[in-house]
């Protein structure tokens, strides 16, 4: 039987180390390996400079840099891109490089979306990724490895360099990054700590529909990353008739725990609020959210609802997404209007859809 491979992302340099001296190898390799993964980004051994074709080969048999194999890509335009990847099991999960305004600044940048379950259990009805049900959870390294073809490669001052082509992560694929948060936290530490590709905490969002139970907890594990949540509507009875997260977490729940979160955390929250026609989009509506988002010290980012084939709720109309930013610009309520990006690849939010037949094209 085959041995299984060692992940290699969520093994710190030290492990490393061990790993390759009880193999037999010097323990300096280590730090070389991790300056070709992390500082040059390469993710095949074979490609690292100066490491013998002996140790190039023992890398590849013992560890995993590949846990995720892409077998499609598509663009619609320069600032959209988006990847399938087949996973061990046969699986399917996407991932999208996309502009969205930055949690930061509101300022356009790159941004690259991530899974982190096969599926979704949360059932949210306006959603793609809930139609299938839930399937499983991503590895760390799954979820990481959607984050390893964006990687530019440059010539500068006569230096090879090779950034990453996206500035944020939104943690807003296909899934409930809070009920997989052991591994979204292994990942996200690869992301973030200074050994690896030190990518700065506050450039990522993790995005969730409101597990309220788990983020009560997110101030004493020292969550360090942006936090959104998806809100999608202003009280109980209109967030519960399209979110049934929203019977075992009911609004003051949700929002007890949002407000903890940003006070002992002193970070601002983002509350993702999709527009859809006749659901949620009421006036009334907008002047509670507008109360919301004054509680919590948040900011507001209005979304058009992308259209999802199979279900039957249409976007707010231009001039309905204009009025009711306009109540929540009179209440005094900090947001952005956002337009819809990627839909023509079905890569826009929600619709990351498990489509086999995606495939190259
Ligand atoms: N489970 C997490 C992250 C994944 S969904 C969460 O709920 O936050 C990422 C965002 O896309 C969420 O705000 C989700 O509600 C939104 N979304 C889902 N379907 C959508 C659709 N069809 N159009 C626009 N946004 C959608």
């Amino acid at each position: 039987m085959p041995v299984q491979k060692i992940p290699f992302y969520t093994l710190s340099l030290r492990e490393l180390a061990e790993t390759l001296v009880n193999d037999g190898f010097e323990k300096f390799r280590a730090r070389q390996i991790f300056d070709g993964v992390y500082a040059k980004k390469i993710f095949n051994p074979r490609e690292f400079p100066s490491i013998p074709s002996k140790l190039a080969e023992y890398l590849s048999e013992r560890f995993d840099f590949e846990p995720a194999e892409i077998v499609g890509g598509r663009k619609s335009d320069d600032s959209t891109k988006k990847y399938l990847f087949k996973l061990s099991d046969g699986n399917f999960v996407e991932c999208v490089l996309l502009e969205a305004p930055s949690a930061d600044d509101g300022k356009i940048r790159k941004t690259l979306c991530v899974s982190t379950q096969v599926g979704c259990a949360c059932g949210c009805r306006f959603c793609a990724s809930a139609m299938r049900g839930f399937v499983r959870n991503l590895s760390a390294c799954e979820i990481v490895a959607q984050a390893l073809p964006f990687v530019k490669r440059t010539v500068e001052n006569g230096k090879k360099e090779a950034k990453f082509e996206f500035e944020n992560i939104v943690v807003m694929g296909m899934g409930e990054p809070l009920i997989n948060y052991t591994n979204l936290m292994s990942a996200l530490k690869v992301f973030n700590s200074a050994e690896k590709f030190a990518f700065g905490a506050r450039r990522i969002t993790v995005s969730t529909c409101g597990i309220a139970d788990r983020l009560e907890k997110l101030p004493e594990d020292g969550f360090p990353y942006r936090l959104a949540i998806s809100l999608h509507g202003a009280t109980d009875e209109v967030r519960g008739k399209i979110m049934p997260i929203n019977s075992r977490f009911p609004l003051a729940r949700l929002l007890g725990a949002a407000e903890k979160f940003s006070k002992s955390c002193g970070r601002m929250i983002t509350l993702e609020y999709i527009l859809i026609k006749n659901v949620n989009d009421s006036f009334e509506q907008a002047r509670e959210l507008a109360k919301i988002a004054k509680r919590l010290h948040a900011h507001i980012n209005l979304i058009p609802y992308n259209k999802v084939p199979a279900l039957s709720w249409q976007r707010s109309d231009a001039g309905r997404r204009a009025a009711f930013a306009r109540i929540l610009d009179e209440a005094g309520a900090s947001y952005t209007l956002r337009r819809e990006k990627g839909s023509e690849i079905d890569a826009a939010c929600g619709q990351l859809a498990l489509k086999k037949s995606l495939g190259p094209q």
